[in-house]
């Protein structure tokens, strides 16, 4: 498979997506944004903790390409914990995270996973399909006690940091290599295109087709400028106007 990806934070901060192709996966990773003055337990960033969780992860698909991919994500964030255990208090509940977007080839399937709200989308004989994990669309509120109280419990949210079964919540299957006609991950940066925007996938699929990812975010940050204080959800408030944006695109 040759992917295609372009990555960009938003205005004036670091780039807490990260994204990582080779010829049999592509993996897309959304760091989640830090409140401020939280107590997070722990001395790094969501930009480091995208980064290791990457090296891990790569370690883990590149070492044992036919596992199961929700066995592939716990042995991730098992190695990610050694990284900073002893340092960090990894009991912490607002221990830096990660959304978790995967695809992998394996004979004649390509398999997928999701976890939290970064999304895959492809498209075979019978139409576009989008995996996307709802569970963060259900939050009461996005506040910091909410969150705190909800991530990584049964009946709330499930994302990648300290605890290993969370990669038993992540959305996940398999297609048939041969039937795939396209496919894309992105962060929700980039599905704001759908969420916000009035596109449908296959919009994106022939804006991206036409003229490249890097062209899709370009659209987001062009439709960004001209909706100030439109990026609200129905019971969950306004969303920053502006997010980490990546995707990668299988090529044609
Ligand atoms: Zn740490």
């Amino acid at each position: 498979m040759d992917f295609a990806f372009a990555t960009e934070p938003g205005p004036d901060r670091p780039n807490e997506d990260h994204v990582i192709a080779s010829a049999t996966f592509a993996v897309v990773l959304d760091g989640v944004t830090q409140l401020p003055d939280l107590d997070t337990g722990c001395v790094h960033d969501p930009v480091w903790l995208v980064r290791e969780l990457g090296i891990c992860l790569v370690e883990s698909l590149t070492r044992e390409p036919l596992v199961p991919l929700d066995l592939t994500l716990a042995k991730a964030i098992l190695w990610l914990r050694s990284r900073h255990e002893g340092r960090c208090d990894l009991s912490n509940p607002n221990s830096p995270s990660s959304t978790v977007a995967i695809v992998r080839e394996r004979g004649n399937q390509v398999d997928y996973l999701v976890l939290c709200d970064s999304s895959v989308v492809f498209e075979d004989a019978s139409g576009v399909t989008v995996i996307h994990d709802n569970r963060t669309d259900g939050l009461p509120a996005y506040d910091r006690h909410t969150v705190a109280r909800l991530r990584n419990r049964p009946g709330g949210f499930w994302v990648a940091s300290t605890d290993p079964a969370a990669a038993a919540e992540a959305v996940t299957g398999s297609v048939p290599l041969d039937g795939l006609r396209r496919m894309l991950l992105c962060t929700d940066g980039v599905s704001r295109l759908t969420e916000f925007f009035g596109f449908d996938w296959t919009d994106v699929f022939q804006l991206v087709e036409r003229s490249g990812p890097r062209a899709a975010i370009d659209v987001v940050r062009e439709y960004e400028m001209n909706s100030s204080g439109l990026l609200t959800r129905p019971g969950r408030g306004r969303v920053k106007q502006h997010d980490d944006a990546t995707l990668a695109v299988l090529c044609s």
